[in-house]
Formats: structure tokens, C-alpha cells, sequence
């Protein structure tokens, strides 16, 4: 197995970088077969395809586009599909590994992968997206089918582009298979609740932290980095449970007020892009500024590769909830550990995401919609499990909150991989 030397502080670490760390450090605590694990450091496969797009002018650009499969062996392939310029096919290969440790932690019977588009969707109009969503769905139509792998939202995608992607291969199988993709509008088979549920899990995770370290919730102070579909929700559970949440941002910068803003009334990126550094509040910050605060809660919830050697000696926060997928490099990850400032990970922290794409599924094959107020009870006793099961692996260990996360998903992982053997 090769053994990685730790990051420099200065250098940008990548997805796939992070998880293989993370992977070897869970490992070092459990019994697992190396060749489990050295199987684990790699992906299955990983699909590459070319998109040509009809742009509104008539003219004709090429996209690249990935998939990738990281391990099927809880189940079909799950993971998200992005819009983003900076998408790379390490970087989906990363985030894959990533699914599968979050679908295993939540016990859900679902592999990893993760795919997306290299493109800024801002640059795109809405015919134009539609026909890239549509074309990019028949690429990968020979590797995906909903017990194979079902793609779903991430960064840049929503509910639209998920009901385009289904029609567009529906259309091709001759039948309506809604099962295909997560995180469609209810209308065509969407669940309830399925948006806002990566943000709501991050709530209900950092209120069991707050219940674990026996703070009060109404003294509790959280910054958001991030006023989208993750931090918005998230900022919004903790709001209503009584947690103070003195500053919120978005891409532009933050606003602050020490005495909690009201974050109902703060539109989120969503509702429109550029509300929150435009909302009229005391006192605004920079981006960096926010991740500085002296708060009780920091929750990072935008993009990958925030909190890194060079900003993690100034975070003041007593407690990080990661709500970003990847938001913590190695590097800063090792000076929280040493600064006793623990972090409570993205893989359980916004897997509300994928355990309500989970009911999602489960809906679609039974042609069956359930209430919303069945989707956050289920999610609610959901989270708890997986809280239930982290808790103890960490007060029975000397282990951060994400090393003691991924020993309860490697060793579902690795006592699959050690059931069902290798073939042939
Ligand atoms: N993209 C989301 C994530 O990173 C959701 C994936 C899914 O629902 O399959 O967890």
C-alpha cells in the first residue's frame, strides 16, 4: 500500500488526496484485510464522455463530462452530478469515494459515485442547459438505471436538470423509470423534503453535538459559510431550535450581526443569487473574516478546501460541522485535532441529501409518495443511528469525530467486501 507523506501547508490538496488519507487513517484503527483497503483507495471505473452542445447561437461547443464508480458492494452506485467549471475527473473520483463512506455510515444499501460537467452553468441559458442535461443523461445512459446508479443534485444541478436527465432517459427505455435519478421535483416522483434535507441534517447532527458537549442551545452562536440549499437550511433548524446565527455568506462576502440575524428573512442563494452581501445588516465581513469568528459553531457549507494550514491556527470556533462536501484539507484537519477543536464531518453531517434520496428510490419502485412529515421523522431516526453509532466508537476510542465516522463505515464496507469474496 503506499503510504502518503502528509500535504505541504501551501499546497492545495485534492479530493482524492483527502479521502485516501482519511481511508488510511480509519484503517490503522481496524482489522481489515490491506487488500480490502488498497481495493478501496481505487475507483471501478471511471467514465469520461464528450458532450456536444447546440448553443442558442447556432453554434456547436464540446463539454467533457465524468462518472465515476468508486464501490458497489452495499449496492447500486449513488452520488451527485455537478455543474462547475473547476470539475476534474480526480475530483470526481474523490468525491465517489467520499459517497460511499457517507451511504455506509448511514447504512444505506448504496455504493459511491459521483459525476458532472466541466461548465459554468451562469453561462449557459436555460434551452441550453436543458439540452446539455438531456445529452449528457444518453452518454451515460449505458452506466447508469435506477439498480445500477441513480445520480442526483450536487453543486450547480437542482431539481430541473434531475426531471430532464429522468425524461431524457425514460424517453429511451420506452418507459417512465423515475428511479433513475434523485432529487426530482415531487410532481414526477421527487420526495418531499429532498432539498432542504442536506441543510436540515447538518442542523439535527450539530444539535447532538450541542447536546453532547451539554451546551445550551439558546447560548450557542453559528456562522455560515454558505447561504445556499446546505447552509441556509442548516442556519435555518438551528434558528428555530433557538441557536443565535450571528453571520451568514455568500460568494460576494458575509454579514454579521452579534445578536443573531433572522434568517427567514435573508433570501437564500437559491431564492436570488447576490441577497445575502446585499441584505441590509450591522456590520458585513469577508469571506475569510466569517470563518474567523470567535463562535461556537463554524459551518462551512459552500465549496471543498476552506479550512486549510494556512487559515486553521485563526479559526476561533469551539466546534466545525462541516456542511460542504471536503470543506477540511489533511493539513487543517491535523492542527484541529491538535488545537482540541473538533470536527464533526461532512459524511454524516449533510447525509440527509442522500438518506432522502434513499426514500426517494425507495417511493419510486413502490410507486408510493409519503408525507412530508414522514420523511423527517424517518430522517430524524435515521440520523440518530448513524449519531448513535459514531458516538460510540468515539468515546470507546481516542479518535477524532471523523476518524471514529469512518471506522463505522469501513468496517460495513470491509465486512461486505469480506461476505461476498472476490469474483472470480
Ligand atoms: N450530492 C449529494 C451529496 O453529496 C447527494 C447525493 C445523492 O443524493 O445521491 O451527498
Amino acid at each position: 500500500m503506499t503510504t502518503s507523506e502528509p500535504a505541504s501547508e501551501l499546497e492545495e490538496e485534492s479530493a482524492v488526496e483527502t479521502a485516501r488519507r482519511q481511508l488510511e487513517r480509519a484503517a490503522a484503527h481496524l482489522d481489515v484485510d490491506e487488500g480490502i483497503v488498497e481495493r478501496l483507495r481505487h475507483p471501478t471505473s471511471v467514465y469520461r464522455v464528450t458532450i456536444p452542445l447546440e448553443r442558442d447561437d447556432g453554434s456547436r461547443e464540446m463539454f467533457t463530462g465524468y462518472r465515476a464508480h468508486h464501490d458497489s458492494v452495499r449496492g447500486p452506485y449513488k452520488g451527485g452530478l455537478r455543474y462547475h467549471p473547476g470539475v476534474t475527473e480526480e475530483e470526481c473520483v474523490g468525491l465517489s469515494m467520499w459517497m460511499t463512506w457517507k451511504c455506509a455510515v448511514m447504512d444505506l444499501p448504496f455504493g459511491g459515485a459521483k459525476g458532472g460537467v466541466v461548465v459554468d452553468p451562469k453561462e449557459l441559458s436555460e434551452d441550453e442547459t436543458e439540452r446539455l442535461t438531456r445529452r449528457f443523461a444518453e452518454e451515460l445512459r449505458p452506466v447508469i438505471g435506477p439498480m445500477k446508479d441513480i445520480p442526483a443534485p450536487d453543486m450547480g444541478t437542482g431539481p430541473q436538470e434531475m426531471a430532464w436527465f429522468m425524461d431524457a432517459y425514460s424517453m429511451q427505455q420506452g418507459e417512465t423509470e423515475p428511479g433513475v435519478v434523485t432529487g426530482k421535483p415531487p410532481v414526477i416522483g421527487g420526495s418531499y423534503g429532498r432539498e432542504r434535507a442536506p441543510g436540515r441534517s447538518v442542523g439535527i447532527v450539530a444539535r447532538e453535538a450541542i447536546d453532547y458537549y451539554d451546551w445550551d442551545i439558546e447560548d450557542t452562536t453559528v456562522a455560515v459559510q454558505g447561504f445556499g440549499s446546505v447552509g441556509a437550511n442548516a442556519a435555518r433548524y438551528l434558528d428555530d431550535l433557538g441557536a443565535s446565527i450571528v453571520a451568514v455568506s455568500d460568494i460576494d462576502g458575509a454579514i454579521y450581526d452579534p445578536d443573531g440575524l433572522d434568517t427567514t428573512d435573508v433570501e437564500d442563494h437559491d431564492e436570488t443569487p447576490g441577497m445575502v452581501s446585499g441584505y441590509d445588516a450591522p456590520e458585513t465581513l469577508a469571506n475569510d473574516e466569517l470563518l474567523e469568528l470567535d463562535v461556537d459553531i463554524l459551518i462551512p457549507a459552500a465549496i471543498g478546501n476552506v479550512l486549510t494550514g494556512e487559515n486553521a491556527r485563526d479559526i476561533s470556533a469551539n466546534l466545525i460541522v462541516e456542511g460542504a462536501n471536503g470543506p477540511t484539507t489533511s493539513t487543517a484537519d491535523q492542527i484541529f485535532e491538535e488545537r482540541d477543536i473538533p470536527v464533526i464531518p461532512d459524511i454524516v453531517a449533510n447525509a440527509g441529501g442522500v438518506t432522502v434520496s434513499y426514500f426517494e428510490w425507495l417511493q419510486d419502485i413502490n410507486r408510493r409518495k409519503w408525507s412530508l412529515e414522514r420523511v423527517h421523522q424517518e430522517l430524524e431516526d435515521e440520523m440518530l443511528q448513524a449519531w448513535t453509532a459514531i458516538r460510540k466508537e468515539y468515546d470507546a476510542r481516542d479518535v477524532t469525530w471523523r476518524d471514529a465516522t469512518y471506522i463505522v463505515a469501513l468496517s460495513r464496507i470491509a465486512e461486505a467486501h469480506d461476505a461476498r469474496g472476490l469474483w472470480p
